[in-house]
């Protein structure tokens, strides 16, 4: 499998650390907040990456943090009268309920900095006691980052460059201004933690990841991953503290997702320009923004728009179309065994499965391993509508390979307009027997009531009569 590694701007195979397993760290959400549609973006893709990763037989490790205090969190507790933890622990609920809708699974390990705690004054004292930190005048803790020459290396900036962008913030008190705060002294009505260094206070956001990707997966990981806006200063300085702290490489590839954008401009919660994936999946429903979101390839920018997602819905509309016809004509047809035509069939359409994964390889191309499920699908229809004879063999065999390559994508996983109620199976072998008696009027009554009622179509079949949900 290759991947795109950002520190060297190119596409690597992939070699993990121990042979079959992967460990993954995905910089995760400050949770003051429900999360936008940008912010899912990183969710849905690296949750998939772990996702490939265990369906090509690896066992993954993977670990996502939450950002429980920070300025922001606490602006926002100051701002309703609550403590700090009563705003992170409704958002950290609030980010799972998004995120199961999303089709997101709970990574290995959520850590929270607040829970974390010991592994965060653990690493500050070694950068302390190594020299590579130092503790100011005001309590602030700084990394001093000409001590990691190799500083820029991930965002290919030279130091030079990077020093003359350098700024000292009012209040700060450090000794240069590239270095950067990996602890923060406690201010008056904050809440603050004592440490062995004896300067009360709170973590920094860079220092978080570092120590949590240390105690969770060990000095040196697989794969670091997280948005573009975070290479720098976010990546540069986790890499910083890692590598200084243990004095080995932090993690062998670099991953990183292009920005979701709005007309041509980056998502993001302080342009304004945002929606909330709570509201975008009122609108289009949470899977439409999954499907959508692996309608582009995670590198390139991806534009979110009404029109965008309403063609997305139904391109899922389709394959749940498709899903739902071919378990239809299972449950109607007969025969254990393929024919011979059928066979050959069945292994025609495998060569969709084998670009699929051609697909997934190539640096998680989502795009084209999406058109490969389509095509998969076309082919699919076609035959079963050439042949209506076809075996259950078949048709379970071509449904097993159709849902094998969705679950991979997490796709057409919902069940609630598939399989068989009993009250409209009742009321259609009713309309079948007032048809069989010509009672045409008792018939149209129950197509009727059926599409009023219940909000159901049917549709007269070779197989009998197929009903779907409108
Ligand atoms: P935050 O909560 O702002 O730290 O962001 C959480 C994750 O979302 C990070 O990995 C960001 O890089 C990512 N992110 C934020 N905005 C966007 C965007 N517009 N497009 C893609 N990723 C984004
Ligand atoms: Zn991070």
């Amino acid at each position: 499998m290759k991947l795109f590694n950002s520190m060297s701007r190119t596409k690597e195979e992939f070699v993990p650390i121990t042979p079959g397993e992967v460990k993954m760290y995905s910089c995760g959400p400050t949770v003051y907040n429900y999360f936008h549609v940008g912010n899912a973006r990183p969710f849905i893709i690296f949750d998939l990456l772990r996702r490939y990763f265990e369906y090509r037989g690896y066992k993954v490790t993977f670990v996502q943090n939450f950002t429980d205090i920070d300025d922001k969190v606490i602006g926002k507790a100051n701002d309703e009268g609550v403590t700090y933890d009563v705003i992170a622990e409704r958002y950290i609920k609030e980010y799972f309920t998004d995120a199961q809708g999303l089709g997101i699974a709970p990574a290995t390990f959520h850590p929270r900095a607040t829970d974390t705690m010991d592994a965060i004054l653990d690493i500050v004292q070694r950068l302390l006691d190594k020299g590579h930190a130092y503790i100011a005048a005001n309590g602030d803790v700084y990394f001093r980052t000409k001590t990691f020459p190799e500083y820029g290396k991930l965002s290919h900036q030279p130091l030079e460059d990077l020093q003359a962008g350098a700024r000292i913030s009012v209040g700060e008190l450090k000794e240069d201004p590239m270095d950067f705060a990996v602890w923060k002294a406690a201010k008056p009505g904050e809440p603050a933690w004592d440490t062995p260094w004896g300067t009360k206070g709170r973590p920094g956001w860079h220092i978080e990841c570092s120590a949590m990707a240390n105690k969770y997966l060990g000095a040196t990981i697989d794969i670091h991953s997280g948005g573009l806006d975070l290479t720098f200063p976010h990546h540069e300085n986790e890499i910083a503290q890692s590598e200084c702290a243990n004095g080995c490489t932090f993690a062998n590839y670099w991953l990183h997702n292009g920005f979701l954008t709005i007309d041509n401009q980056k998502m993001s919660k302080s342009a304004g320009n945002f929606f909330m994936v709570r509201d975008a999946a009122q609108a289009f429903g949470y899977e439409t923004i999954r499907m959508f979101m692996l309608s582009a390839h995670y590198r390139t920018p991806l534009n979110y728009s009404e029109e965008s997602l309403k063609m997305n819905k139904t391109s899922l509309e389709r394959l749940y179309e498709s899903r739902n016809n071919l378990e239809f004509r299972i449950s109607k047809a007969s025969g254990d065994t393929m024919t011979a035509e059928e066979s050959e069939k069945l292994a025609a359409l495998g060569g969709h499965k084998e670009r699929f994964i051609a697909a997934m390889d190539d640096d998680l191309n989502t795009a084209d391993a999406l058109s490969a499920v389509f095509e998969l699908v076309r082919d699919i229809n076609a035959y079963t509508g050439a042949h209506q004879d076809a075996t259950k063999a078949f048709l379970s065999a071509a449904h097993t390979l159709f849902m094998e390559l969705a679950g991979v994508l997490n796709l057409v996983q919902q069940r609630e307009d598939a399989g068989i109620d009993a009250e409209v199976e009742e009321l259609i072998a009713k309309r079948a027997a007032a048809k069989k008696n010509k009672d045409f009027a008792e018939a149209d009554r129950i197509r009727d009531y059926l599409l009023n009622e219940k909000g159901i179509a049917i549709k007269d079949t070779r197989q009998g009569t197929q009903w779907s949900r409108v």
